[in-house]
């Protein structure tokens, strides 16, 4: 599906939920945020079959975000409707890692491809603080189940203040070069005053290439990170909600005030 800008929309990111197992400083509030009411989820059928037609429009990479996506009961099902989707080359996930010991194997029996797997700092007391109570080891864990299960490659995200030369940030660097991970460096985002720069090593916030649409847990269908225009995929319906976030997505973003990224999954 090309937009108005002449670009490529061909990339899907699926939030299936707004909670989160830990509470992590630059996202969210310690105390959480007001949470969606059940019957305003969608159903792992109703992803699958949004995902389906979306698919025949044009999407060939789906990513699985959050909130924590693995707190999602039984997501290694919607792994499973997902990956027998004809169309999909590319199916990824993005965790926290605090449960992917448990769900790497699983995930990838279901059909997964690869995930990313957050984590900012290698020292497991800032790692904590950072989380507000995170266990680090437990994300090492993870790191290991998915290596083992051929969740493959993995790349780490690591958000940073200001620059990746920031001493956790060389640490996390260090860490990827000896297990051969990816390592990709965001910068923190503020939605509300629309502060955000690309991502060093890879495309996330380069506007000019931009090739994203986001389905919110609820069934908001987003153009762009930094807008609040979005599209109810259950009051419009697939076809009509795809034609018209792809035709009013923004050459650029500006601010969101009506979001937050554990909704949207960043
Ligand atoms: S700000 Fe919007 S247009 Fe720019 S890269 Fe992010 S989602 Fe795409």
């Amino acid at each position: 599906m090309q937009d108005r800008h002449g670009r490529n929309i061909h990339y899907l990111r699926i939030s299936v939920t707004d909670r989160c197992n830990l509470r992590c400083i630059y996202c969210m509030s310690e105390k959480g945020v007001r949470l969606l009411k059940h019957e305003d989820i969608l159903s792992f059928e109703e992803i699958a079959s949004f995902t389906r037609i979306a698919v025949a429009n044009g999407i060939d990479k789906v990513r699985i975000t959050g909130g924590e996506p693995l707190i999602r009961k039984n997501i290694p099902y919607l792994i499973r409707l997902l990956s027998g989707i004809r169309g999909i080359k590319d199916l990824s996930l993005t965790t926290n890692g605090i449960l992917l010991e448990e769900f790497a194997m699983p995930l990838k029996d279901s059909g997964l491809q690869r995930v990313n797997i957050s984590l900012d700092t290698t020292d497991p007391k800032k790692y904590a603080y950072i989380t507000r109570g995170g266990d680090y080891y437990k994300v090492m864990k993870g790191i290991d189940a998915a290596e083992k299960a051929g969740l493959l490659p993995i790349k780490i995200n690591c958000v940073v203040k200001k620059s990746s030369h920031e001493p956790d940030a060389v640490g996390v660097k260090v860490f990827c070069e000896s297990r051969k991970l990816i390592v990709r460096f965001i910068h923190e985002m503020n939605l509300e005053t629309g502060e955000y720069s690309v991502v060093e090593g890879g495309t996330g916030g380069n506007c000019r290439l931009c090739n994203k649409l986001r389905l919110s847990s609820d069934g908001e269908l987003r153009p762009c990170l930094f807008s609040d225009l979005s599209f109810n995929i259950r009051r419009l319906g697939a076809e009509s909600a795809i034609r018209m976030a792809v035709e009013s997505k923004p050459e650029f973003g500006t601010r969101s005030l009506l979001t937050g990224f554990s909704m949207i999954g960043g």
